[in-house]
């Protein structure tokens, strides 16, 4: 064990990781005859069996469709659906449930923001500010918006370490800012802007404020309230629950003023061939049969965090960020990406003369999954003049033994290229 290593350990407060990843029965397994080093997090993470069980109790035993049905069964389901929501609403602090819509993801989160609220309230000219650090989610359907309402799109620019800079985003703020969309946490990077003073300075400019959640939730206790964001959106999928459901959290007067995404059953509350009425929030933003099975998993994600203390899960992923930072450093030929101090616990790193792609080749063969390439992030990769990084995500199921084996597959792709 190395120096760092040890004072890393030390710092690790009482977190008992060895029996959180018992909760997640792949981490038991292997890769190329290897013990799984799962480090790929942040693309998506892995279930506990209370999410699995979850899931599979909803098909064994609990479901139908939604709202529309007398019988028992339905009114079962109905009520598991309705209580994740209200799950998801104390999780993230909403005042209310009906604040709370259930999309496919951050990505449809956003876009329904775009095509809604965007479509309807700007008017060419209006100026959108997103950062340098955003996903490609949060970039693409503003400019998609851009194609159809003329709306001009301002990037704040971060610095060599990867910061956002405050200054340059005070200077692209103006009268015509409409909406300020920042990622809580870069999924590229790792680094967080500053959240609170970007939300700040956008109300006092008359301007509302969508925070990329997807990267940010998972890490750290969020509260949209307090954070007076007026748009929230996060994936479940990151959030240790299941995939194709997200969340978009909107304040009640927003999401009232809003024309529904798209149309179809369960968004109405009447309909002629001459004129529908809508219903309201947030029915009128979830046309169709929703998944239902996967807002009860994300409802049982939800709990799984809440049973554990998320200060001392923050702690112990603050200490793998830790040693992983100063255990790559002392690599020759590695170079981190996003250095700033204020960051969540993703390292993304260059080895000189060697691609990601083969570092990312290497280490499969070790078992250690990261991801390569330029992560739905390619604006920040342009920004360092580089195609893509190798990025390592934490999860709270991580142990500092794990960030060793990462090393230790990076010196063997050392030994590897010379
Ligand atoms: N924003 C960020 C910061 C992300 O990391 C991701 C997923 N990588 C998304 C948005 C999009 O999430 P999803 O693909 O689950 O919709």
């Amino acid at each position: 064990m190395t120096g760092a290593s040890t004072a890393a350990r030390r710092n690790v407060p009482a977190f008992d990781v060895e029996a959180v990843r018992r909760e997640f029965p792949i981490l038991s397994t292997t890769a190329h005859g290897k013990k799984l080093v799962f480090l790929d997090s942040g693309a998506s993470a892995q279930k506990s069996r209370a999410v699995i069980e979850a899931i599979s109790s909803v098909y064994e035993s609990r479901y139908a469709n939604i709202h529309r049905g007398v019988y028992q069964l339905s009114q079962f389901a109905t009520e598991a659906y309705e209580a994740a929501r209200v799950k998801v609403q104390r999780f993230i602090g909403a005042g209310s449930p009906s604040e709370i819509v259930f999309t496919k993801g951050a990505t449809e989160a956003i876009n329904l923001v775009a095509a809604t609220y965007g479509v309807k309230f700007l008017k060419a000219g209006d100026e959108i500010i997103v950062s340098a650090l955003e996903h490609h989610a949060n970039i693409v359907p503003w400019q998609l918006l851009r194609e159809r309402n003329g709306i001009v799109l301002k990037v704040v620019p971060v610095d060599d370490t990867g910061a956002f800079q405050l200054d340059a985003y005070e200077r692209l703020l103006s009268p015509r800012t409409r909406i300020v969309a920042v990622t809580q946490a870069s999924n590229a990077l790792g680094i967080k802007p500053p959240i609170a003073a970007v939300t700040r300075l956008a109300h006092a400019a008359g301007a509302i404020v969508l925070i990329d959640g997807a990267q940010g939730v998972v890490h750290e206790p969020v509260d949209v309230r307090a954070m007076d964001c007026d748009f929230y959106v996060f994936s479940g999928h990151k959030l240790y629950g299941p995939g194709g459901i997200g969340v978009l959290y909107g304040k009640t007067k927003l999401l009232e003023a809003m024309p529904p995404y798209q149309g179809g059953g369960d968004m109405i509350l009447s309909v002629s061939f001459e004129a529908t009425e809508f219903a309201p929030p947030p029915a009128r933003f979830e046309a169709g049969t929703p998944p239902i099975a996967d807002a009860i998993g994300l409802g049982a994600a939800i709990d799984f965090l809440n049973g554990l203390d998320r200060a001392a899960v923050l702690a112990h992923e603050e200490a793998l960020l830790a040693h992983a930072t100063a255990a790559l450093s002392a690599i020759k030929g590695v170079r981190l990406y996003g250095t700033a101090p204020d960051k969540a616990a993703i390292v993304s790193f260059t080895l000189a003369g060697v691609h990601p792609h083969d570092i990312g080749t290497i280490l499969d063969h070790e078992g250690i999954a990261v991801r390569v390439g330029h992560h739905c992030a390619q604006p920040i990769m342009d920004r360092f003049g580089i195609p893509g990084t190798v990025r390592a995500s934490f999860g709270l199921y991580n142990t500092l033994d794990e960030v060793d084996a990462l090393a230790r597959g990076l010196a063997k792709v050392r030994e590897i290229f010379g």
